[in-house]
């Protein structure tokens, strides 16, 4: 089996897993061309993948999957509720800002409509009724990650442009899974397990196929234990690893957007990761990769000596390399 990481952090993530017979894509955060030019540097073929699994809704892990998958025509599999906030996130209706609503109902009591008409349309074009919300499921932890959806690169994808204006939603194939209960996709089993996090229905993954276990666990607020379970006997272990506490602490976020980060349902701290890596890991993983690193509120540095540190005397040349995955560019591909 094989996996590259072809980003990781809050603008964007995306993970290839394959077996000898099967190539998974997990999550689409980047764009379509740019993951497409990615799988490329890491010697991929993207008309060669079999499937998207998405594990939750937020930007950087969605922003290239509805292009990806009706360019290559693969299936999307999605949790249900994931798949429908997604679709939420899709429809232009719902990015209808607080500024743009009042300046909606401006227009219409100037027209000669009953006001009762007027506040019907009102309430069916505000956003999950919040009409402040712009970006009602962008991931907010970084900032600058709120950027638009993907309408762009939409409508220059000119093979099927009017069709996905009408519906920018459609997509050839979409399959449903749950958490806790495994399927197939060619000859890699698939094993969703539940995550906290501020999403949807959010999970993460282990991928087994050929006696090789891979399992990812990132955008997660704590380790509960049905996690740690989950990720019993890995050979690759992808594990969040995104702020040091300190520097979120004393860094730029606004205070709230502090509070998310380091909430139970956030994201995992260097310190949460290391006490994971030292208490409960089994210490079986010939990789360790630390992912989802913060830009703002992490250096690679702190979250490899603490993952070091807690490894410690189990790292040896054929176990337990600590790896870090990055925002930029690739990462090299794993094999075993
Ligand atoms: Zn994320
Ligand atoms: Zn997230």
């Amino acid at each position: 089996m094989r996996m590259t990481v072809l980003a990781s952090g809050s603008k964007g993530n995306s993970t290839l897993i394959a077996s000898s017979r099967t190539r998974i894509l997990v999550d689409a955060g980047l764009s379509a061309r740019e993951l497409t030019k990615r799988m490329r540097m890491a010697d991929e073929t993207p008309e060669a993948l079999d499937a998207l699994l998405i594990t939750h809704e937020h930007q950087d892990h969605v922003q290239g999957v509805a292009v990806l998958a009706r360019k290559l025509g693969i299936p999307v599999y999605f949790t249900e509720a994931t798949h429908r906030a997604w679709m939420r996130w899709m429809m232009p209706q719902k990015r209808l800002t607080y500024a743009g609503w009042l300046a909606q109902r401006a227009l219409q009591a100037s027209t000669s409509r009953s006001a009762a008409e007027a506040d019907a349309n009102i309430a069916m074009g505000s956003p999950d009724g919040d009409p402040e919300s712009a970006g009602p499921i962008a991931d907010s932890v970084e900032p600058e990650s709120a950027a638009p959806r993907p309408e762009e690169e939409l409508e220059c994808d000119a093979r099927d442009g009017a069709e996905e204006k009408e519906n920018p939603c459609a997509l050839a194939v979409v399959e449903h899974f749950a958490a806790g209960n495994g399927f197939s996709i060619g000859d890699i089993s698939v094993t969703p397990f539940t995550i906290p996090h501020d999403a949807a229905d959010p999970v993460g993954f282990v991928f087994e196929a050929e006696g090789i276990r891979i399992g990812i666990a990132t955008d997660l607020g704590y380790m509960p234990p049905n996690v740690t379970a989950a990720l019993r006997r890995c050979d690759i272990l992808m594990l969040e690893s995104n702020h040091d506490l300190e520097m979120l602490r004393d860094g730029p976020y606004p205070w709230q957007v502090k509070q998310r980060v380091m909430s139970r349902v956030g994201h995992l701290s260097n310190d949460a990761a290391a006490k994971f890596l030292e208490k409960e890991y089994d210490g079986g993983a010939s990789y360790v990769v630390l992912a989802h690193l913060s830009e703002k509120n992490n250096m690679p540095e702190l979250a490899r000596v603490a993952a070091e540190r807690a490894i410690g005397a189990r790292a040896s040349l054929l176990a337990n390399k600590v790896l870090l995955a990055e925002q930029s560019a690739p990462l090299e591909t794993l094999c075993l």
